[in-house]
């Protein structure tokens, strides 16, 4: 029987997409990894589920015990339902500006969530610190153990990518691939990716795909943290070195403005029957950038991280895009 046992199980093993329309444009192999496949939806399902069986090994926690996380959203889903699967209760911060349709989904999925003003990570009521602080206070009073997520800097997150999305992204393409691109919101995704297929193949382009109002661009092509313009995108826009980013080596990074992701993702539902969020428009788009850059015959991945119904009120509403100054497709204003 070919059979999976359960949530923990069901997480990875994604198929990889050729991208059929970027793929002709470019004369190049554009596959993009179907990680809204994932049980919970999106790539941080493989997070979520290596940082809970780490502290499970740790002994940090037992049945019973409590996860706390900040998160944008799906890594708090991820997390609610590993917590479901294996035993455990979920507390999740979320900046209250993310989408109705992740709240609504981390509710349902039973996790406790305590919403926060949109502040930057320097203000101590930044949803991360707030978080921390959180988890502080529970772990004096929980007898079954408290985590701390911490998917920016708990270094479980990129190693599930080492130990999973790496190898299947080499084994899926027979090695022949020769670049990958992506964006950053914890960067274990980018990291733990990029640090598996270079100890395969060092020649390999490892390229950063950043929203505008994120600052991984500028320290990439000139050593500093600087971001400029902003993003409705949701999940990625780091401003700061987290520990998941430490030690890796980027061959070159792309900016990207929502004016030339959401076409792509437009594109994708239309023409290709792939509904995707907006950080997938940007990793799309950067690697079209990248296939341009290395010119034709070369194959691509990136990573398609969730599925585009998680922001059906925003990306692919047509008010909300008025309201941004962004263009709508007419299909879309119907
Ligand atoms: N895309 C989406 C939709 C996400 O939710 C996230 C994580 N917040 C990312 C991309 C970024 O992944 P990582 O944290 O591995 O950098």
């Amino acid at each position: 029987m070919d059979v999976r046992d359960g949530f923990t199980e069901a997480v990875g093993n994604t198929p990889l997409i050729r991208l059929r329309r970027a793929s002709e444009a470019t004369r190049c192999t554009i596959l993009g990894k179907a990680e809204f496949m994932n049980p919970g939806g999106s790539v941080k399902d493989r997070a979520a589920l290596y940082i809970v069986l780490d502290a499970e090994t740790r002994g940090q926690l037992r049945p019973g015990g409590v996860i706390v996380e900040g998160t944008a959203g799906n890594t708090g889903i991820g997390l609610a339902l590993v917590g479901n699967a294996r035993g455990y209760r979920t507390v999740v911060v979320i900046p209250e500006t993310q989408s109705q349709e992740k709240k609504d989904a981390l509710r349902l999925f039973g996790a406790e969530l305590r919403e926060v003003p949109a502040v930057p990570y320097s203000d101590p009521n930044n949803y991360v610190h707030v978080a921390e602080r959180l988890a502080a206070e529970l772990a004096a009073r929980e007898p079954n153990g408290v985590l701390y997520a911490n998917q920016w800097d708990n270094l479980s997150n990129r190693e599930g990518h080492i130990r999973s999305t790496g190898p299947e992204i080499w084994r899926q393409t027979a090695g022949r691939i020769d670049g990958f691109t992506c964006s950053i919101g914890t960067g274990g995704t980018l990291a733990g990716v990029g640090l598996y297929l270079k100890q395969q193949k060092p020649d390999v382009v490892i390229a950063a795909a950043d929203p505008m109002g994120a600052a991984m661009y500028e320290y990439i092509k000139h050593g500093e943290l600087r971001s400029e313009g902003s993003s409705i995108t949701e999940g990625i826009g780091q401003s700061r070195i987290t520990r998941n980013l430490e030690g890796v080596a980027f061959d070159n990074a792309y900016r990207i403005a929502d004016e030339e992701a959401l076409p792509v993702l437009f594109d994708l539902l239309r023409h290709e029957g792939l509904c995707l969020g907006g950080s997938s428009g940007i990793n799309v788009a950067a690697a079209i950038r990248l296939a341009g850059e290395l010119g034709p015959g070369h194959t691509i991945v990136t990573i398609l991280a969730d599925g585009g119904a998680r922001y059906q009120s925003k990306l692919y509403n047509p008010a909300f895009l008025r309201s941004k100054n962004l263009p709508v497709p007419d299909w879309l204003a119907r």
